[in-house]
């Protein structure tokens, strides 16, 4: 059977609107009926009022409205002798009507059927100016019902294409914030969050004060009016957030910054004015803001000034807000944002958002705690090694470990299997570093050729090199918009020297060393590699002062207002020297990376052929052809894609 689809009930909205929509078209019909009469009276023509009703002198009277229309009565007699049966006998005129062109011509065409049939008398006329008072409102009101339509059309759409959800444009101005209350509360709460134990613990005391305020205000304290939760994207900020609301048991006003903003002016600061006076009204609350850098870019240093009108005074207001509120009104708001560099610095000045707490990249113990979070709703085989998952995911988030899981249950999913084991895993994580693996890519053999012989480049000059990073895989199946990959697993460093950062350059440039070498000709497979390598050694000269032509100078804008000039500062020749180190570094780097294979080529090729025979070279496959390395500290997946 084929099933229709059910066309959803209407909202309220919708039939607020129908309402309106109807009752106007009801006006118009009533004024239209009420004013012409013409629900009663028939039209008739020339021929008929000449040749039947004044032929035979049937008419009582006829009546001239506004110059232009003759309403005609006719005698009881006629009616009752069944004339005219379109009326009853005893109907009350005018009965018939006509269109005339002028006074003029209705007469003098009176005058000539006068003769025409040589009637003794014509019937009585009267002449009279009707004010059709009704129709003159609704031609008035008429425009305005339309551009109050087609304005309140447009809100709707902004409205719903915005996912705010109301058609009510007398709302656009309101806040736009998820309110978790008594009656919807978060579900979370601090276990939830795993790791982030300094931060958890800053937060805990906010929580506290929300709960018992009497403790803190009685020894004279303050509690900070503003918390912000600066950090890498997926760290757990909202959901640390959200882990709030659901201890503090006050309610929680949830909304994104770029919620505030609009296409038209002022709509952010009143947005900004209604969500603290909501927020003001269920005191204690609390504010949260994500995305802050949607509205809190720093002031006046952007190129375009016009654009930024709405955002500055959004806010200006959110300033004048954090201001307008006491410590002890029990308001606290809290904000995250991945760039709190870019933020403008009124905003983070003691007062407004005082406390700062920064969410760095989990460490190995907290990514741990962190999948066991994650792995606790999922069905597990017993090999699952906790300790070995975090080992094989550094540099990754909160959010990509709560993906790697979810992926991992998909793929045991997908096979059918009762429990999700370690390859699953191992599937997954290898899924979310290097994409989808593309089996189908169409790959020519000499390109094959090339592509191994460029990921065992990589391999190899990490292998041998000081720094190099520990290598745990090769592959050449195409995967997302690689072609071929190297796994890494960096340690996890605070800093690097420049000999580890000259070590990475040439591990990334050790795939093209490896095809110039073997092809005594080059790809453009290395267009990755190059981009890397070009940001890496510019940042190596300009941003850490590692170059000793440049010296220790460092042209690094932690507020990111370089990024919107228009002017460098330094000088042309300074330019020139950067650029010329940039290339010595790159060129110095590739130079050692073809020293390292001309060394190793017996081991690059053979790896290269085991890639082309078997596509994946595995940690056991490389050590057989390298030899152990003495270094052994794995740590951390990183890709280095060919
Ligand atoms: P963004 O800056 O991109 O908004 P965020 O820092 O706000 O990111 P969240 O939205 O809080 O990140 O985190 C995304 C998801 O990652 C969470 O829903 C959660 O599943 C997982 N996650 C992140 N950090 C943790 C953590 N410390 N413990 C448990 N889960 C975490």
């Amino acid at each position: 059977m084929e099933n229709k689809p059910i066309a959803p009930p209407p909202n309220g909205n919708q039939k607020r609107l129908f309402f309106w929509f109807y009752l106007v078209i009801l006006f118009f019909l009533v004024t239209q009926g009420s004013l012409t009469g013409t629900y009663r009276t028939t039209e008739t023509n020339w021929n008929d009022l000449e040749n039947k009703m004044l032929a035979e002198e049937d008419i009582a009277q006829m009546i001239v409205v506004n110059k232009e229309r003759v309403e005609i009565t006719l005698k009881s007699e006629p009616l009752a002798a069944g004339k005219y049966p379109d009326f009853r006998s005893n109907s009350r005129g005018p009965h018939y009507f006509l269109t005339i062109g002028s006074v003029e011509a209705f007469e003098s065409r009176l005058l000539s059927i006068q003769d025409k049939h040589d009637l003794a008398q014509l019937p009585e006329v009267r002449y009279v100016t009707r004010t059709n008072w009704l129709r003159s409102i609704f031609s008035w009101l008429l425009p305005f019902i339309i551009i109050i339509a087609i304005w309140y059309y447009i809100f709707a759409r902004i409205g719903r294409r915005g996912g705010m959800g109301s058609v009510n444009p007398f709302d656009f101005g309101k806040s736009r914030a998820t309110l978790f209350d008594d009656a919807n509360q978060s579900k979370h709460s601090f276990e939830d969050v795993a790791g982030l134990e300094e931060a958890k613990a800053e937060i805990q005391e906010i929580v506290e004060f929300l709960k018992n305020p009497d403790r803190y205000t009685y020894l004279g304290a303050k509690i900070p009016k503003g918390v912000i939760l600066v950090g890498p994207p997926g760290t757990g900020k909202t959901l640390l957030a959200k882990a709030v609301a659901g201890e503090a048991q006050v309610p929680f006003f949830h909304l994104s910054g770029s919620e505030f903003v609009e296409m038209f002016v002022g709509v952010g600061a009143s947005r900004v004015r209604d969500l603290f006076r909501k927020a003001k009204d269920k005191s204690p609350s609390i504010i949260f803001i994500d995305e802050l850098d949607a509205i809190g870019r720093a002031r006046g240093n952007s190129l375009s000034m016009r654009a930024n009108d709405e955002r500055e005074s959004t806010l200006n207001q959110l300033l004048t807000e954090m201001d307008g509120f006491g410590t002890n009104t029990g308001v606290i708001v809290m904000a995250a944002t991945n760039r709190a560099d870019i933020l403008d610095k009124a905003l983070l000045r003691p007062g407004r958002f005082d406390r700062h707490i920064y969410l760095e990249l989990p460490n190995l113990e907290e990514r741990k705690a962190i999948f066991e979070v994650h792995l606790k709703p999922l069905r597990l085989a017993k090999d699952i090694d906790v300790e070995l998952l975090a080992g094989q995911t550094p540099g990754f988030s909160g959010a990509d470990i709560a993906n790697i899981c979810n992926e991992a249950a998909l793929i045991a999913a997908r096979q059918r299997k009762e429990a999700i084991d370690m390859q699953d895993f191992s599937s997954a994580t290898d899924r979310i570093i290097a994409g989808l693996e593309k089996k189908s890519k169409i790959i020519s053999k000499e390109e094959k050729r090339i592509i191994a012989f460029h990921e065992a480049g990589h391999a190899t000059v990490s292998w041998f090199l000081e720094h190099g990073d520990e290598l745990m895989k090769v592959s050449i199946v195409p995967r997302g918009k690689s072609l071929g990959s190297a796994w890494y697993l960096p340690e996890e460093h605070q800093l690097f020297t420049k000999g580890q950062l000259t070590d990475k350059l040439c591990m990334a440039l050790g795939g093209r060393a490896a095809e110039d070498l073997i092809f005594n000709e080059i790809s453009s497979g290395a267009l990755d590699d190059l981009e890397k390598v070009t940001k890496q050694a510019y940042s190596m000269v300009a941003f850490y002062g590692l170059d000793e032509k440049l010296g220790h100078i460092s042209f690094y804008d932690s507020t990111g207002q370089s990024d919107q000039s228009l002017h460098r500062p330094y000088s042309e020749a300074t330019a020139q020297i950067i650029d010329e180190e940039v290339r010595n570094l790159v060129n110095e780097a590739y130079q050692k990376a073809i020293a390292i294979l001309k060394d190793h080529r017996t081991e690059l090729e053979s790896l290269a052929g085991l890639l082309l025979d078997q596509e994946v070279a595995n940690r056991d496959d490389l050590v057989e052809i390298f030899g152990e390395r003495d270094r052994t500290q794995p740590q951390q997946a990183l890709l280095a894609n060919g």
